[in-house]
């Protein structure tokens, strides 16, 4: 008896496990493909603010949400609305079928298609809606297939995440932010009842287009669910009123951080998608403000774009990233991202050259420039075969300037003439360590003109290399990129408000209340002007100009760029109180000495003017020999090569010339000059030669007698293409150079 009853159950059961492992095991070809399809990104700022959700490539936003962060409120109102008896079926509602069969007969027509939620998944994942009845066995049959392998839980996330709502609203959390702009933990149940009833046809029920039909099954959905008693009428004020705006904040760093990273837009709901940037909303909108403001005040100076990148120094992150005035201007291309732009940073590059200078020794070991060197800021020409005639910015010279001032002056000829001498291969490299790549195709062609910053870089490359000066030299990967005792140098000399006269007058626009430094550069043919701020936290670039290369007009680097700086800055600053922990530390191994602001030796007590000077401790310079009083007179005693200056620009100053080998200054032996650049200086060779014992020079051309001339001697020499020889005799001296015009 017992017997009769086990066989039969057994082999029902044994069906029952060979159907459900068949089922199991049966290949679901589209499923795994639609699993991990991309969903979108959600980029939020270093506060949570939203930056950007993405759109995937159709155009359609999917906001992937998992089921433990679903509230019960959303399943309950779709298993409802959908499925009923969800829980209860292994795939297919019989029932739901059955009468759904009933009402379309007596309809005569299909109004009802009586699917399960996970019949519903299967249309989806096999992208069929072909409405023939063998497609719906097919459905019905993959829907049991799909319960055999899933979890409940899970087909409900996959359909929540994937049912279309409408303009272009793809999963329940897009939906609940085209419509409501708020997160599904947000909505009212009113709310969710109305994004419930969209998905069965999201043009007809599209609450904006058809509010009342819309309003109508939400309502009656709503009342059944939670036993109440509203009319359609009134439900209609619980629709949305308008689509939300979707936010496109940073877009080109987030741009710039996608495209580097593709796998950030490809990636699909088994990894993360929401990004906290580093990006500063609020610091960011005010960027953007500053940069629009610059641009107006630039109005009439041919300058029709700009670019900003503000970062942290403790990690070299951007806080602020503005590639362009508008994202959206097409006419002055604000598509393009002046962050990522190569362009000529001009004399923003100094302080590097500076920096390597002061850690470069001669063959004795000794430092070749210390704080206190002295300069020479007069016309000087550079180089064998390319000739190299720098000058100064206002066209103007200086003679003897201390490093320091030639520095925070920005004067071209020092900086020409230091990097002439510690050679364009060696800055090249440290700048390569300053992670200059773009200067890997340009540098070496730039030559000297890397002295003046003739070779393009982009501020994403610019911004970090300054931040080493106020990361005690160190680079954002922890390399010691110069001593911190230079680093620290140099942000004195850049923070040093009496050193930026010679160069820019006495000018308000780096004046802050904390410490901070500031180097500005314009570049050769003034098409792009750019300043360069930092405190210990941040560092900051900002470039002004056009894309399009033409010539801006009448601005430079100090002004506009250098005020957008420091009003971003200021920003930041503004509501501190004290800035104690801002200050820049001292050099360790240097000791500030008195020394004459003219010579930069020790002063002495006939120095008129002197400076303290952070001079090295074991090797300082000796006392003043530039100046001297004779019967109470001052007398200033130049060197041989600041003579002919000194003559021409300080006729007020009693100069003693001291004795001095005679030397032709320029032009230097082998120099070659161009006939075209000639041709500007008015057919001309001009000859500065310095020293000598006697009052008057004899000077000889090709060998032939050309002129004797009187001090100062300079003069020029005719033209003519060929090798040429100057011979000049000064008592028993003699000297020669060749030179040729080509
Ligand atoms: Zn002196």
């Amino acid at each position: 008896m017992r017997r009769k009853i086990i066989i039969p159950v057994a082999v029902l059961a044994g069906v029952i496990i060979c159907t459900h492992l068949l089922l199991v095991f049966f290949p679901f070809k589209n499923l795994s493909s639609f699993e991990s399809k991309p969903v979108s990104q959600i980029f939020v700022d270093d506060t949570g603010k939203l930056l950007q959700i993405t759109a995937l490539q159709d155009g359609t936003r999917c906001e992937y949400t998992k089921a433990a962060d679903l509230s019960r409120d959303v399943k309950k109102i779709f298993i409802k609305t959908e499925d009923k008896r969800f829980y209860f079926h292994n795939g297919a509602d019989l029932f739901a079928l059955a009468s759904a069969a009933v009402q379309n007969l007596g309809n005569k027509g299909i109004v009802r298609g009586g699917s399960t939620i996970t019949m519903q998944l299967v249309k989806m994942i096999n992208q069929d809606s072909t409405p023939t009845v063998s497609r719906k066995l097919s459905d019905i049959f993959y829907a049991h297939v799909l319960e055999a392998k899933k979890t409940k839980k899970y087909i409900l996330e996959l359909y929540l995440n994937n049912i279309f709502f409408g303009h272009g609203a793809v999963g329940i959390s897009s939906a609940a932010r085209t419509y409501y702009g708020q997160t599904t933990q947000e909505l009212t149940h009113e709310q969710l009842c109305c994004l419930a009833v969209i998905p069965r046809n999201p043009s007809l029920y599209d609450p904006l287009k058809n509010p009342e039909l819309c309003a109508e099954r939400a309502c009656n959905l709503y009342n059944k669910i939670f036993h109440k008693k509203l009319t359609a009428v009134e439900f209609i004020q619980f629709l949305p009123s308008k689509l939300y705006t979707y936010p496109y904040e940073a877009p080109h760093y987030i741009r710039y951080i996608t495209s580097t990273n593709p796998e950030l837009l490809e990636q699909d709901k088994n990894a993360d998608s929401r990004h906290i940037l580093s990006i500063n909303l609020e610091l960011q909108h005010y960027a953007e403000r500053l940069v629009n403001d610059g641009l107006t005040q630039a109005a009439g100076s041919r300058i029709s774009n700009a670019s900003l990148l503000l970062i942290e120094n403790k990690t070299g992150k951007p806080v602020a990233w503005v590639g362009s005035a508008d994202f959206f201007d097409n006419e002055h291309s604000g598509q393009i991202d002046g962050v990522l732009v190569k362009n000529q940073p001009g004399s923003s590059m100094k302080p590097f050259l500076y920096a390597l200078a002061l850690e470069t020794k001669d063959d004795t070991g000794h430092s070749m420039y210390t704080p206190n060197s002295i300069l020479a800021d007069i016309p000087q020409e550079f180089g064998g075969q390319t000739l190299y005639i720098p000058s100064n910015f206002n066209n103007r010279f200086n003679g003897p300037v201390r490093f320091r001032v030639a520095l925070a002056s920005s004067l071209n000829v020092p900086a020409v003439s230091i990097l002439n001498s510690i050679g364009v291969k060696n800055y090249l490299n440290k700048l390569y360590e300053l992670g200059f790549e773009s200067l890997r195709q340009t540098g070496e062609q730039a030559d000297l003109g890397l002295a003046l910053g003739a070779a393009g870089v982009p501020l994403n490359e610019l911004v970090p290399a300054f931040a080493v000066f106020v990361r005690d030299g160190k680079d954002f990967a922890g390399n010691q990129i110069y001593t911190s005792d230079t680093a620290r140098l140099i942000d004195d000399f850049l923070s040093d408000k009496a050193a930026r006269v010679t160069g820019f007058g006495y000018s308000q626009v780096f004046e802050t209340d904390y410490p901070s430094i500031f180097k500005t550069g314009t570049s050769n043919q003034y098409q792009n002007i750019i300043a360069l701020g930092a405190t210990r936290e941040y560092t900051i670039g900002v470039w002004m100009g056009n894309f399009s290369g033409q010539t801006v007009v009448g601005k430079t680097g100090s002004s506009l760029p250098a005020w957008v700086a420091k009003s971003l800055l200021d920003y930041i600053y503004g509501s501190a109180t004290s800035y104690s922990n801002l200050a820049f530390p001292e050099p360790e191994n240097w000791k500030k000495e008195k020394i004459c602001s003219l010579s930069g030796m020790i002063a002495g007590p006939d120095c008129p003017a002197t400076v303290y000077e952070y001079c090295q401790e074991n090797s300082t310079p000796g006392k003043c020999t530039w100046h001297k009083k004779e019967n109470g007179e001052l007398k200033t005693l130049y060197p041989a090569e600041y003579q002919q200056w000194a003559r021409k620009t300080r006729p007020e100053v009693q100069i003693e010339y001291s004795d001095t080998p005679l030397e032709i200054h320029s032009p230097k032996n082998n120099s070659v000059f161009y006939y075209s650049q000639l041709q500007k200086e008015k057919f001309a060779i001009p000859v500065e030669v310095f020293g000598g014992q006697q009052e008057s020079l004899t000077v000889y051309y090709d060998d032939v007698f050309y002129s004797q001339v009187e001090r100062p001697f300079s003069f020029s020499l005719p033209v003519e293409k060929g090798s040429h020889t100057c011979t000049v005799e000064c008592g028993e001296e003699v000297r020669t150079v060749i030179f040729q015009v080509r």
